[in-house]
């Protein structure tokens, strides 16, 4: 499978949304990206198993993360491939609020509650849109 095709596939698999904060394609301005659940500086793969799509935002804010900090404890982010969005993650209105440690670490480092991102999914939500 070339670059672009793979690129295709980890989009349409993820169903047009971002992996973490489920933001659609169409409701981002900016473009989203092929992230690497585990970085290549850590030596993650670039394959289909190691590739999540997520929104400009997400993206950045993970860089070469891998873990976040809870209640002082060390927790492994949210991976997309491996793990079960629902167990980990639910809203309340606008607000993505994590189940878990690992939710809340991801929350967190991804700044997914960020003010002006809050914001954004509140006036999707007035316009009818479902967060899932
Ligand atoms: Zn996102």
């Amino acid at each position: 499978m070339n670059a672009r095709a793979i690129r295709r596939f980890v989009q349409a698999r993820a169903g047009f949304r971002c992996e973490y904060c489920h933001i659609d394609e169409d409701d981002d301005p900016y473009t989203f990206h092929l992230e690497h659940i585990i970085p290549r500086k850590h030596h993650g793969r670039n394959d289909r198993d190691n590739l999540a799509w997520s929104c400009h935002t997400c993206n950045l804010a993970k860089g070469s993360n891998l873990s976040g900090r809870v209640d002082d404890e060390v927790v492994t982010l949210f991976d997309p491939r491996r793990q079960n969005w629902n167990r980990h993650f639910r809203w309340r209105g606008p607000v993505l609020v994590g189940k878990t440690k690992c939710g809340r670490a991801t929350v967190q480092v991804l700044n997914i509650n960020a003010e002006d991102r809050i914001k954004v999914r509140a006036l999707l939500i007035a316009a009818g849109q479902n967060m899932m």
